[in-house]
């Protein structure tokens, strides 16, 4: 079935220029309106530029769609609150959060300072908060609403010199993991995107045959995927190239160590039982996890 946005409210971050933009030019020629923001800085976050969002504005409304500029830096609670205020004077709704705006403030950790640390960590993750924050009442009135979270594979496995980005990466996660959790009961489903692609971001970093396979255009399918009617809810797809796969969480089934005293040694002596993946399994919630220790704790002292 074909998947449209018609009488959607989109707001897409960091839409003025890479995958921002791919995403915000999908969603509008599948009928959504848009709101396109872009605080205009640089690579690293510096400066502000606010006709940054002006150029995709114009190319959505020459195709025929619907969408309007907004500058907000969504590490400002303020100023987002001012862009979803403005998104519903015009269209009264929103409907899908892109959390996409992002920065790079590359070091190792030895050499970071930790205002570089804060910086990264503001952008990514108090960033996508703010805004899915003063979407949320909104989306939980209508009963719908579709957020996605913009991680990494730096996040997910690891990038030597990006502690800040990785850590501001991998808590999408834990973000998305909880509005899954507490959005279900109104409708608001809520995924993770991890994303390859050739951007301002990447093209220094990236060899130039794998440059040229990896345009944002290549992953703004899997994006509308996430937040379409039918979207699922909390998966973490990982995109590049037409490239797609999901990256899951399992727990292995574990042990118990019951016999009197528990030691550090028996932990070490257990280690590869403890981490056999034969039975491994995704948890719904912590609640999970507790009740899952409570009864082997319970089963192996013969208390069940
Ligand atoms: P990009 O630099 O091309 O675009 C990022 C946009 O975000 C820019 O237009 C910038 O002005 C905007 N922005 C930055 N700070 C902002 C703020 N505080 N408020 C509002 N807008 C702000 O980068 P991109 O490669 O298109 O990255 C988009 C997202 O995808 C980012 O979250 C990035 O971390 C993530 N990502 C990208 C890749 C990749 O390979 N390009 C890989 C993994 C994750």
């Amino acid at each position: 079935m074909e998947i449209r946005f018609d009488d959607r409210v989109a707001i897409v971050t960091g839409a003025g220029t890479g995958l921002g933009r791919s995403h915000a030019l999908g969603l509008a020629a599948r009928g959504a309106k848009l709101v396109i923001n872009d605080l205009g800085a640089a690579t690293d976050g510096s400066g502000r530029n606010e006709s940054a969002a002006g150029a995709v504005v114009h190319e959505i409304r020459k195709a025929g769609g619907e969408a309007i500029a907004h500058g907000a830096d969504v590490s400002n609670e303020a100023e987002v609150q001012d862009m979803v205020d403005k998104t519903l004077s015009e269209w009264g709704r929103v409907d899908i959060v892109v959390n996409n705006a992002g920065i790079l403030r590359d070091k190792s950790f030895a050499k970071m300072t930790m205002a570089d640390f804060r910086k990264v960590v503001d952008v990514h993750l108090i960033g996508s908060a703010n805004v899915t924050h003063a979407c949320w009442p909104v989306m939980r009135e209508q009963k719908y609403g579709r957020v996605v979270l913009t991680s990494s594979g730096s996040g997910l496995y690891g990038n030597f010199g990006q502690s800040n980005y990785g850590a501001a990466k991998a808590a999408m996660v834990g973000l998305m993991n909880v509005l899954h959790l507490e959005g279900a009961r109104d409708n608001i489903r809520v995924n993770t995107l991890a994303p390859t692609a050739t951007t301002r971001m990447t093209e220094d970093l990236l060899p130039s045959e794998a440059a040229q396979l990896l345009a944002p255009e290549t992953i703004t399918p899997g994006l509308l995927f996430l937040v379409s009617e039918n979207a699922p809810s909390r998966v973490i797809l990982g995109a590049g190239g037409g490239c797609f796969a999901q990256t899951r969480i399992y727990e292995t089934e574990g042990i118990e160590l019951a016999s009197g005293e528990i030691t550090a040694e028996e932990v070490a002596a257990s280690f590869a039982e403890i981490s056999d993946p034969d039975e491994q399994a995704e948890l719904h919630d912590a609640f999970s996890q507790t009740r899952k220790y409570a009864r082997k704790a319970a089963e192996a002292r013969g208390m069940n």
